[in-house]
């Protein structure tokens, strides 16, 4: 209805009786659809009602919950401006009604907590006023990381945030060794320093995250541990000394192996993570276009269109939240990594979690061959038990190590083996796997996960994923699945692709 008033020549800018414009309404109707329809065909985000309230300060204001204030911020709408009556800011306005969900989008988008309204009040006066902590409590922490923000110290930090990460992380699994292989017979002395080793090291990516106000960091910090025990595992001597004496008494090749790995295991980590895994990219100019067509042919259905990015989905992306964007053919947010994963480096992560378990297979031989060459045990000779405890005695460190290999060997492996059937014998995503189980739950007849229109069978399935064609035996098909938004047409096969 309202793209047939405005096709008929309505004016949006009209003033009502109780002075509100068309968007001022639809923000008070939370009716997105048309607020982002009205911006894109020309109307100002910043358009003021009788009072001299913009769409931002009345959504602040009465409209309780982050919709629709998150979804105006969008459109980059004045942050700083002042109503005529009270000259208050957005912000003021979201302090003034409680509203914490307005006040947390706002004070993200970088509202100034500094402007006096009409009775020289900042947002923090009204909220001392209201005694609403909550509130003041984020005001508070708000001011605070401004401040940090300035100190060149906290610059310099975030720029080596990543080394720093990275140089902790070893440090820590160095000292977790030592205090481990400490010349000490009392547990309960190693027992303490370790307590205190893991305060001093959560209390570092907490420090991060509130200077930082940022959750990604945390997961780099996990992808971080992993990376460091790798390297610690390099370093370690004994370790090291054990999987080079695999030169001597099996030959030059092992080493070899043992070294590539590692190196493999190292490039691909370092391909999945700095990989762009297929993050759709748009200007503010396109988005409007796009909104305007969507909405006049019919298809602005929250369902194709991501009210985040404010685009038109692709087939098979989701909207990650912790990226804050849509990728395309979406698998999942890695822990691991800390990033997501994608079209653009689903390869590469696979490729990874082979070498990562390679490598954990490689220090697990490495720790046994250690224990038969410098332990005095034998599992044969000495049973079970003793021969645990002489482990335990020989090298804590060791056994440390091999604890964490093993760790990791397991959920790679796993991962690995799922993703592998995943790709070759269904065709489908992690997530578009997960979601067909959920939606199968709820229909009376069962869901046949090999019957999607994604399944082309093991080995073109395989060949359109890796794009290798195996020297021409399969004809890869390429998708560009950043761009792709209905049908496929599938040479190949000559069949037709549908949204699942
Ligand atoms: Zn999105
Ligand atoms: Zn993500």
């Amino acid at each position: 209805m309202v793209i047939l008033l405005l096709q008929y020549g309505a004016d949006p800018t009209l003033i009502d009786g109780e002075g509100f414009s068309s968007i001022h309404l639809a923000v008070l109707f939370q009716h997105m659809p048309i607020i982002a329809y009205l911006i894109s065909k020309g109307q100002s985000v910043n358009m003021t009602d009788v009072n001299g309230q913009t769409p931002l300060m009345l959504s602040a204001y009465k409209v309780i919950g982050s919709e629709p204030t998150g979804f105006l911020l969008k459109f980059n709408p004045s942050l700083n401006v002042v109503d005529k009556v009270h000259q208050n800011t957005p912000l003021h306005w979201a302090v003034a009604s409680g509203n914490v969900n307005a006040v947390d989008k706002l004070l993200e988008a970088g509202s100034s907590l500094d402007i006096r309204n009409v009775k020289g009040e900042t947002p923090l006066d009204m909220a001392l006023q209201n005694k609403n902590q909550l509130i003041i409590h984020m005001l508070k922490t708000e001011a605070k990381t401004r401040v940090n923000q300035k100190f060149k110290l906290w610059k310099w930090l975030q720029k080596c945030e990543l080394f720093l990460l990275l140089m902790l992380s070893v440090i820590t699994m160095w000292a977790v060794g030592y205090i481990l292989d400490f010349n000490s017979d009392s547990w309960l002395l190693k027992g303490c320093l370790l307590v205190t080793l893991f305060f001093l090291t959560s209390l570092f990516p907490r420090y991060v995250y509130y200077w930082g106000h940022n959750v990604k960091k945390i997961s780099s910090y996990a992808s971080m541990m992993k990376f460091a025990y790798i390297t610690i595992a390099l370093t370690s001597r004994r370790l090291t000394y054990s999987l080079t004496s695999l030169e001597h008494t099996a030959g030059s090749p092992f080493y070899f192996v043992f070294i590539f790995s590692i190196l493999a295991f190292l490039y691909f980590f370092y391909k999945t993570w700095a990989t762009d895994p297929g993050f759709t990219k748009t200007s503010e100019e396109e988005r409007k276009v796009n909104i305007v067509t969507l909405a006049e042919t019919g298809s602005l259905d929250f369902r194709t269109f991501c009210t985040s990015c404010l685009i038109r989905k692709p087939l098979r992306s989701l909207h990650c939240h912790v990226c804050n964007s849509c990728v395309a053919r979406y698998d999942q947010h890695c822990f691991w990594t800390g990033r997501c994963v994608g079209f653009g480096n689903h390869h590469y992560y696979i490729f990874f979690l082979f070498f990562l378990s390679l490598v954990c297979d490689w220090i697990i031989y490495g720790t046994f061959i250690y224990w038969s060459n410098h332990c005095a045990t034998t599992f044969r000779e000495d049973g079970l038990w003793t021969y645990l405890n002489q482990i335990v005695a020989c090298s804590p460190w060791v056994l440390y190590i091999f604890m964490l290999a093993t760790f990791h060997f397991s959920w790679s492996t796993f991962l690995l083996i799922n993703q592998l059937f995943q790709i070759a014998f269904l065709g489908l995503t992690s997530h578009e796997r997960i979601s067909l189980i959920k939606q199968s739950r709820h229909m009376k007849q069962s869901l046949s996960l090999r019957k999607t229109p994604y399944n082309l069978g093991v080995t073109q399935n395989l060949a359109d994923f890796f794009q290798c064609g195996c020297f021409g035996l399969v004809k890869p098909c390429v998708v560009d699945w950043t761009s792709q938004y209905t049908m496929v047409f599938h040479p190949a096969k000559e069949k037709v692709l549908r949204s699942v």
